[in-house]
């Protein structure tokens, strides 16, 4: 039985949608990074390669994600985060996720990008403001949600805690 389907979002454009129910730790769906965006390999807009398409990973490196990861909408309680194993990233379930729920991402999360976006997720603790910066995040959300984050974010912004002064 299939996973998920793409259909139209009340939240944003397109969103992706639970074609059956998820039990919470299922992998959704494994993330298609092949397609890195760098100086040799700009994006091409003759191609629908467009910017908001990005995501960014461990130093610096750009992916053009692909359909249908491309679709998932941000939402300020999430129901999934993104998990790197063996290499690649999967989008797991937070928790049970029932069948025609749109899957929703933190866009807050392992970013930390001068950019922002009005929020229509329609959450009862709809932050109003997407933020494309973890830090940004009030500070007790930061702690809350500082499990969800991925090892090379943790790591570059120093957030592992090892070396904590006072
Ligand atoms: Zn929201």
């Amino acid at each position: 039985m299939r996973t998920l389907k793409v259909s139209a979002s009340p939240i944003h454009g397109l969103g992706v949608f639970a074609a059956r129910a998820i039990a919470q730790g299922e992998e959704i769906l494994t993330v298609d990074d092949r397609r890195v965006v760098d100086a040799r390999s700009p994006l091409r807009p003759e191609l629908s390669e467009y910017d908001y398409y990005l995501d960014y990973l461990a130093k610096g490196k750009k992916v053009l994600l692909q359909n249908p990861e491309r679709h998932l909408n941000h939402g300020c309680e999430s129901n999934t985060c993104l998990r790197t194993r063996a290499g690649e990233r999967r989008l797991v379930a937070l928790r049970d996720i029932a069948a025609g729920e749109e899957f929703t991402l933190d866009y807050s999360l392992n970013r930390k990008l001068d950019k922002s976006l009005a929020c229509r997720c329609g959450s009862q603790r709809c932050r109003g403001t997407i933020f494309l910066d973890y830090f940004k995040l009030p500070a007790e959300l930061q702690k809350d949600r500082l499990p969800l984050l991925e090892a090379w974010f943790i790591e570059e912004h120093g957030l592992g805690g090892g070396t904590a002064a006072g």
